[in-house]
């Protein structure tokens, strides 16, 4: 049995093609079933939904042979013990800075002023403002980002932008872009042994699919 791991939502939509490049269904839908393990048309393989920030753990402890999750999550977590054979540019976008519209970002920076910085992305945020030499006092939040600037919790937010309609909405603006972001399928060690062959055929099937999708 080959265990897939992911997580709901944007991941899971963007993946669903690349299953089908390699033949497998997902039998079940996540919309409308409560079920966490998901069977599919391949007797061999089954998907099992986790929270996004789990999936690198169960992927690593063996919960999961393979698993689909952002670079901003393995970046998180550390990621040393997986096996990370392919980006498969989906769930694209980038990890930005952003501030209320009418915070003057530059002139604080300049000034060497102390940022607060509110965000799920300590270790990315602290990596890179420590890199400008920007002092900053990190305030680790599992949501609502957007809010911490407008409720006066932080001067500054590091979050996933997309469209920046999120922004937009709440009234920030993004500032400097950290980096870009997109999914990579991780494996672990210990299984990438024990199965080689149909693990092998589904890193040769996805990176097919990735490569067709680029040219196409
Ligand atoms: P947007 O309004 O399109 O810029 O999307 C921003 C919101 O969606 C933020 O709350 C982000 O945390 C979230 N988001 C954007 N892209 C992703 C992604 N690839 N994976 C997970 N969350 C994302």
């Amino acid at each position: 049995m080959i265990t897939l791991a992911l997580s709901k939502g944007r991941i899971f939509d963007d993946t669903l093609p690349l299953l089908r490049a390699a033949n497998i269904e997902v039998l079940d839908n996540p919309d409308t079933s409560r079920k966490l393990i998901l069977d599919t048309n391949q007797p061999g393989m089954r998907v099992v939904l986790v929270r996004a920030s789990d999936v690198p753990t169960y992927v690593e402890n063996g919960g999961a042979d393979l698993g689909i999750t952002g670079k901003d999550t393995l970046i998180e977590h550390g990621g040393s013990g997986l096996y990370q054979p392919l980006d498969l540019q989906i769930a694209k976008c980038r990890i930005s800075v952003a501030v209320r519209n009418d915070f003057d970002y530059e002139r604080a920076v300049k000034q060497g002023s102390r940022l607060r910085v509110a965000t799920k992305y300590v270790a990315i945020a602290r990596e890179f403002f420590a890199a400008k030499g920007v002092h900053v006092d990190l305030i680790k939040l599992y949501g609502s980002m957007e809010l911490a600037p407008l409720t006066g919790l932080a001067d500054a937010i590091v979050d996933l932008v997309s469209t920046g309609n999120t922004l937009k909405a709440n009234h920030l603006k993004e500032v400097e872009r950290i980096m870009d972001i997109s999914s990579r399928l991780v494996v672990n060690q210990a299984a990438l042994k024990l199965k080689q062959a149909p693990i092998r055929a589904l890193i040769d099937a996805f990176a097919a699919a990735v490569a067709e999708r680029s040219t196409s």
